[in-house]
C-alpha cells in the first residue's frame, strides 16, 4: 500500500488526464478525484492497527475472550463514471488490505483511469489475482451479483440500479453496500454571509459540471429577501463561468459526459421551464467555437423552484441550480427532510443554535456547516441515508474496514490436566 501511494502520486498528471479525457472535468478537478482516492490508500496502510481485535482475560474462571476480523473472501465492486480514480479507490486497496481478493468493474463511460490503478497496483506488488479488473455492463454486473464465489459487493451509482444491486446480490447471499443517487440541499439562512454562500453555491453546484453525487442542486432560501439577494448575487458568476474543454488553461467546467447527459439535461430544464420555474440564467445552446458536437451546456439557474416541478424531484446530475424559497428554517428543515434522497446537505448560517439543531435533526447521512461539499475524510466514513444508500456500512474509515471483514468472536480456556468440572445443562454462565 506504501508503494502503491508512492506510484499513484508519481502518476498523478497522466492519471488526470486520463480521467479529462473520457470524463471531461477540469484536469484540476481530476487531480482532486485522485488525491481523495489516495488518501484511502494511505489510510489502508495503517490496517495492522486497523484489523486489531479486542481480548477480555477472565469472562469466566479460567476462560478468556477474544475477537478477530477475518477476510470476507472475494470482494466486487461496481463503479460509477463520475469519479473514475476516487470510487474504485474507495474499494479496492482497503478490502485487499483487509486480505480479500477484489474484481473492479468500473464505468464503461471512462474505463481508462480504473485500468491504470489496476496496473500500477500490480506494479506496487500486488500479487497475480489478487485485483482484477472486468469491462462491460450490466452483463458483466449481473455475473459478479449472481456468481457463487463472490462473496461481497460494493456499488455506486444511480438509486434505481443500486436498489437492484442490492436486491440481487442480497438474493445471491452477498453482504451489499449499494450507494445510490442524490438531491443535495443547502439551506441559506438569512443572517448567512451571502458572498461566502453565493460562492459555496458556485463550486458546489457547478463544479464537474454538476456531475457529483455530493453536488448542491437545491439552494433553499430561508426568506424571500434572502431569495432575491441570493439570485442576485449567483446570476453574473454562474454568466461569467469560463467553459471549455477540461484539458485547457484557465477552464473551470468542462462538457457534461455523453450525448446521452447532454440531451436529459436538457430536456429537464426545458421541463422546468414548462412547469412554470423561472429561469434566472439560461445555460442551454451554449455553442464553443471548434467544439460545436462538444457536449458543453452554460450554468443554468432556477428559481422560484417548488416541489412538484421534476427540475426538483428528479436528480438533474448536470450544472443546474434551483433556488427554493422557504418562509422560514422550520420549513426547511422538513423539506430537506422529507425528499426521498439522503446523502448530502449543508447549512449556511452564522446562528451556533440553527447549525448545531439542523445536524441533530436533519435526515441526511453527510452534513455540512458553512461547508458545501461535505465528503468525508478517508479516515471518516461517506455514505447517504434513506434512497442514497441500500445496506448499512458506508465507505472507508472504519465502516469499510467492517465491510471487507468477518467478525470471529473466540471463548477460549486451557483447563489444568486432571481437573474435572462435570457436565451440567444449564446455560454456561459466569459462575
Ligand atoms: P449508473 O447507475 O448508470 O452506473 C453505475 C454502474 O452500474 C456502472 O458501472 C454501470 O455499468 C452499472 N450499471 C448501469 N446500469 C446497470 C444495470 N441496469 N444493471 C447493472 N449494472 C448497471 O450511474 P452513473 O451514471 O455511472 O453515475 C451517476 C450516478 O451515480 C448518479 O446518480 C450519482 O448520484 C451516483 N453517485 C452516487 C455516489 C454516492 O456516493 N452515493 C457517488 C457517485 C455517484
Amino acid at each position: 500500500m506504501f508503494r502503491f501511494n508512492e506510484l499513484i502520486l508519481k502518476h498523478t498528471d497522466e492519471l488526470a488526464e486520463l480521467i479529462t479525457l473520457e470524463h471531461g472535468k477540469t484536469i484540476e478537478d481530476a487531480k482532486g478525484d485522485i488525491l481523495r482516492g489516495r488518501e484511502v490508500v494511505e489510510y489502508a496502510c495503517g490496517i495492522p492497527h486497523l484489523l486489531r481485535g479486542d481480548f477480555t482475560e477472565d469472562v469466566g474462571s479460567g476462560v478468556d475472550a477474544y475477537s478477530m476480523r477475518q477476510a470476507v473472501g472475494v470482494c466486487a465492486g461496481i463503479t460509477p463514471f463520475n469519479f473514475p480514480a476516487m470510487i474504485p479507490l474507495w474499494m479496492f486497496p482497503l478490502s485487499i488490505a483487509c486480505g480479500n481478493t477484489f474484481i473492479l468493474k468500473p464505468s464503461e463511460r471512462d474505463p481508462s483511469c480504473p485500468f491504470r490503478l489496476v496496473e500500477l497496483a500490480h506494479e506496487a506488488g500486488v500479487p497475480e489475482g489478487v485485483i482484477n479488473m472486468v469491462n462491460g455492463d450490466k452483463e458483466a454486473v449481473d455475473a459478479l451479483l449472481t456468481h457463487a464465489d463472490v462473496n461481497a459487493i460494493s456499488f455506486v451509482g444511480s438509486t434505481p440500479v443500486a436498489s437492484y444491486i442490492y436486491a440481487t446480490a442480497a438474493e445471491h447471499g452477498k453482504r451489499v453496500q449499494a450507494l445510490g443517487g442524490a438531491k443535495n440541499h443547502m439551506v441559506v439562512m438569512p443572517d448567512a454571509d451571502l458572498d461566502q454562500a453565493s460562492d459555496a453555491l458556485i463550486s458546489a453546484g457547478y463544479g464537474s459540471a454538476g456531475q457529483r453525487c455530493m453536488a448542491v442542486s437545491v439552494a433553499v432560501a430561508v426568506g424571500d429577501d434572502t431569495g432575491d439577494a441570493l439570485v442576485a448575487k449567483l446570476t453574473p458568476k454562474i454568466q461569467e463561468l469560463k467553459i471549455g474543454p477540461g484539458s485547457a488553461d484557465d477552464i473551470e467546467m468542462g462538457p457534461v459526459v455523453t450525448r446521452q447527459a447532454y440531451d436529459r439535461i436538457l430536456g429537464l430544464i426545458d421541463q422546468g421551464v414548462a412547469d412554470g420555474a423561472t429561469l434566472a440564467v439560461d445555460g442551454r445552446g451554449l455553442k464553443l467555437q471548434g467544439y460545436e458536437n462538444g457536449y458543453f451546456m452554460g450554468g443554468t439557474l432556477f428559481d422560484h423552484v417548488t416541489e412538484d416541478m421534476s427540475i426538483y424531484t428528479e436528480e438533474v446530475f448536470g450544472p443546474v441550480l434551483a433556488v427554493v424559497r422557504a418562509k422560514d428554517y422550520e420549513t426547511a428543515l422538513d423539506m430537506v427532510n422529507r425528499n426521498e434522497y439522503g446523502n448530502g446537505t449543508a447549512i449556511f448560517t452564522k446562528d451556533g443554535d440553527a447549525a448545531r439543531d439542523f445536524a441533530e435533526r436533519v435526515q441526511i447521512g453527510m452534513v455540512g456547516v458553512n461547508v458545501p461539499i461535505p465528503v468525508p475524510v478517508a479516515y471518516h466514513s461517506f455514505g447517504g441515508w434513506k434512497r442514497s444508500l441500500f445496506g448499512d456500512t458506508h465507505m472507508h474509515g472504519m465502516e469499510g474496514v467492517r465491510f471487507y471483514t468477518r467478525l470471529k468472536a473466540v471463548t477460549s480456556r486451557w483447563p489444568k490436566s486432571g481437573v474435572r468440572e462435570g457436565h451440567s445443562l444449564t446455560m454456561p454462565t459466569m459462575t
